[in-house]
């Protein structure tokens, strides 16, 4: 009953409503981007000197992956490596799995890497 009551009366403002969500995420999103703005001016100088401030006003902060041919922030990729984190994970993953495979593991557990953000060396020659 009192459910029914609710919807309805959902229904009747959802217009209102959905102004009301889009307003209050707008503010927090200039918000958000406001005081980010100002940690980075106040406390990491380098960060906006290595990052948005070097580079030439109109371009995109982007690069083409390798693997994957999608333009993606320049965030995304470790210094110096043409494959971004994601494909560059997908392929350690799969390495993982074809060595998980190949060598079974003589106990639960064992082949199981315990950061996945170690990425082997072998990788770079991709
Ligand atoms: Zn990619």
């Amino acid at each position: 009953m009192l459910e029914q009551r609710i919807a309805a009366v959902l229904e009747q403002h959802r217009p209102q409503l959905a102004e009301l969500v889009h307003q209050a995420v707008d503010r927090e999103l200039q918000a958000l981007v406001a005081a980010e703005l100002q940690r980075c001016n106040g406390t990491t100088p380098s960060a906006i000197r290595n990052g948005t401030r070097a580079r030439p006003s109109g371009q995109p902060d982007t690069r083409l992956c390798r693997t994957c041919g999608q333009a993606k922030p320049r965030d995304g990729f470790e210094a110096g490596r043409a494959v971004c984190r994601g494909c560059r994970r997908a392929q350690h993953r799969e390495r993982q799995r074809h060595h998980k495979e190949a060598t079974a593991a003589p106990f639960p557990g064992a082949a199981s890497p315990s950061s996945p953000a170690g990425i082997p060396a072998t990788l770079s020659s991709t």
